[in-house]
């Protein structure tokens, strides 16, 4: 069975001088379909261009939180249209709160996820959720706004079990990066943790690169390592973490099946 990378930014310019590679090299390790995520307007539209340019590779458009101050009015709006208009668009994303890489502009950051959340479920759209240093903070918003249910992930999970459970309970999925290949990382607990009906796996390339290559540029090909790690995790094969973490990731986002002459 295919492995599908639910997150990285192939579409950034860290990829340009050689992303036929990149995409290749996916698909030599058995990763046949590639979400790229957009993080803003102009990123979002990037994303989606590269969806005409790849078999496999689909979009996420939204607005990360830390380019949530630089958002013009009209930006959600011209996203939403994207998003309606767009069937290679599969999510709204990445969106988020992050405390950590910016620590100003939080009424930005809580406008425009309020905002962008409103979008996806306008649309029916599954939601990516990036959370850095802001678990208390994510969760009492989603009190406060009374959310109790979410069709999405937490991508790149970085909290504990306690965490995990909070947004179990609210429907959400939760995704693994390269983050649990590192020594201390609260994330490694959540693993075995998470129902089999609601785990994840992606790369966030280019950043998150696995334990041994951190300095190094991220690329799809290592969510093997990723589902690799879980299954060590989980003790499971990696054949069963493959299969859990496809069919997961195709039922949430509704990825369009392979064409049959393309499965190796
Ligand atoms: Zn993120
Ligand atoms: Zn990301």
């Amino acid at each position: 069975m295919s492995i599908i990378d639910t997150h990285t930014h192939i579409h950034i310019d860290a990829f340009d001088n050689d992303r036929d590679a990149v995409v290749e090299h996916a698909r030599a390790q058995g990763v046949e379909r590639i979400l790229t995520l957009g993080t803003d307007l102009a990123s979002s539209k990037k994303a989606l261009s590269l969806t005409e340019a790849y078999d496999g590779v689909y979009s996420a458009a939204g607005i990360h939180p830390c380019d949530a101050h630089e958002a013009k009015p009209g930006d959600v709006d011209a996203i939403r249209d994207l998003a309606a208009e767009n069937v290679r668009i599969l999510a709204i994303g990445e969106i988020g709160l992050d405390f950590y890489w910016e620590t100003r502009h939080f009424e930005a950051q809580y406008q425009v996820l309020r905002e962008m959340l409103a979008v996806a479920k306008a649309l029916d759209l599954p939601v990516v959720i990036h959370t850095r240093n802001a678990q208390r903070e994510l969760q009492w918003f989603f009190q406060e706004e009374n959310i109790t249910d979410l069709k999405g992930v937490m991508h790149c999970f970085e909290g504990d079990r306690d965490d995990a459970r909070f947004y179990l309970d609210m429907g959400l999925h939760i995704s693994f990066t390269a983050n649990i290949t590192y020594k201390n990382s609260p994330a490694v607990r959540a693993v075995s943790y998470v129902p089999v009906d609601r785990i994840i796996a992606e790369t966030d390339s280019p950043y998150i690169a696995p334990a041994g290559e951190r300095n190094k540029r991220n690329e799809p090909a290592n969510v093997r390592l990723v589902v690799e790690k879980m299954a060590e995790l989980r003790q499971v094969s990696v054949d069963e973490m493959i299969a859990l973490t496809t069919v997961n990731a195709e039922r949430l986002f509704r990825f369009p099946p392979i064409s049959p002459n393309k499965i190796p």
